[in-house]
């Protein structure tokens, strides 16, 4: 099935088999903790794969055992999730910050060193900043625009560049739209990568997978999600995903099963949902973002847009992006013309886009990232990476255009800047 149709013809069907559910079109929610064993034997089998007491005969699929460890719903969910970043494997998690929780402490112990590209999502900067140093696991970041040579003396300059076991990044970067070069990042782990010692690659696809980008071939070894955006889509739940090659994702479903953060049924079944409509959904995003930042460049009170879309073919840039995607998305942000004051101006104004935080919904969302999403990021690092008073983040959705332009076009015209 999978080599014979494009991903978007599978995500109604892939994976479910209609005759172990009596006939139903659709996967029911499982909603149940345990399963029942046919006979003692079986249990043991099952469990012998699950705890990774022998290898799987094959053929031999993982029985179901309990909602922790796996269930329909959530098993279904990512073979589907698979197609899209055509991964060996995938583990869906309850939020986008359990899985990139997970995959950083799953790949980093005392003594490590983690690098990682600014700015990442709020959370996830949390951790890295206030959650790895306490079990002895240094950081170092690095910016867009840096080349690997600078980068490398970074690490080198730290006297730990030994220790180097992971570079996270993300990218294209939330709030700001700066884009890191995968395959650089890849360069340098497998220079610091020695015969016991591989360092591992992560990137947090969540602004632009898994439609548009596909970092695992770039050479990534894992690709993480807040499923709570696109994938979800309908601002109506919270999830997160992890994808990567076998032995990496082995690791990643261990670590999960003990510390319990799978997503549940109901939560996998909806996403289930979400995902017939990814690709319609995100390409109707797209094509309203674009109108949007057209219209916002050339708007007077507005006094930069920071959108992919307008990477001019001279900005060194323009390589990365072509390379890396196929769309400039439909995230925008912009500055505008004066400060905070103006920006809330211009929120408080607005009446179809929402004033929330989130993104990749539906729903057209509004947000001022240096009070709201990156208020945790400290002040200098913001103003480093140009998260200021006077940005404003926009997650387009998939309402008409003309309104959305409409509705800007007035909050615009209320604001004294
Ligand atoms: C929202 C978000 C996260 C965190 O995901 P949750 O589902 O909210 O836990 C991580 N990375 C990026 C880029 C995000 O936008």
């Amino acid at each position: 099935m999978k080599d014979q149709f494009n991903p978007e013809s599978l995500m109604m069907s892939y994976g479910y088999k209609p005759e172990l559910s009596e006939g139903a079109v659709k996967t029911p929610i499982f909603q149940t903790s345990t399963f029942v064993f046919k006979t003692a034997e079986e249990g043991k089998a099952f469990f012998e794969v699950a705890y990774g007491l022998r290898e799987k005969e094959q053929n031999e699929e993982l029985g179901l055992i309990y909602s922790r460890i796996n269930n329909p719903n959530l098993q279904i969910l990512e073979e589907r999730l698979c197609l899209w970043d055509k991964a060996d494997d995938c583990a869906v998690f309850e939020s986008g910050m359990s899985a990139i929780s997970t995959v950083l402490l799953e790949f980093l112990k005392p003594g490590d060193l983690l690098l990682f590209s600014k700015p990442t999502y709020g959370g996830t900067d949390h951790f890295i900043h206030h959650f790895l140093p306490k079990i002895g696991v240094d950081t170092i970041g690095f910016h867009h625009g840096q080349s690997n040579e600078e980068i490398i003396e970074l690490l080198e300059e730290s006297g730990k560049a030994d220790n180097l076991a992971m570079i996270y990044i993300e990218t294209p970067a939330n709030p700001t739209n700066d884009i890191i070069d995968i395959a650089a990042c890849v360069e340098i782990a497998k220079s610091f990568s020695t015969q016991d010692k591989q360092v591992k690659v992560a990137v947090d696809n969540t602004y632009m997978g898994p439609i548009w980008s596909h970092p695992l071939d770039h050479g990534a070894d894992l690709v993480l999600y807040s499923a709570t955006k696109y994938i979800g889509g309908h601002s109506d739940l919270i999830a997160g995903a992890v994808l990567g090659h076998s032995e990496d994702m082995i690791r990643v479903k261990t670590l999960r099963t003990f510390l319990g953060n799978m997503a549940s049924p109901h939560t996998c079944w909806l996403l289930l949902r979400s995902l017939e409509t990814l690709k319609v959904r995100m390409e109707q995003q797209q094509r309203n973002a674009q109108q949007v930042a057209d219209f916002l460049v050339s708007h007077d009170k507005v006094e930069k847009v920071h959108y992919l879309g307008h990477i001019h073919s001279e900005d060194p840039d323009y390589e990365i992006y072509k390379r890396q995607y196929t769309s400039p998305g439909a995230m925008i942000s912009f500055d505008i013309k004066g400060a905070q004051t103006e920006a809330f101006q211009f929120l408080n104004s607005l009446k179809l886009l929402k004033l929330a935080v989130s993104l990749g919904s539906t729903e057209s969302l509004a947000q001022h990232p240096a009070t709201m999403t990156h208020v945790g990021v400290d002040e200098s690092e913001r103003q480093e990476m140009g998260v200021t008073g006077k940005l404003v983040r926009i997650s387009i959705g998939v309402e008409n255009a003309e309104d959305i332009i409409r509705d800007i076009s007035n909050a615009l015209a209320n604001c004294d800047c």
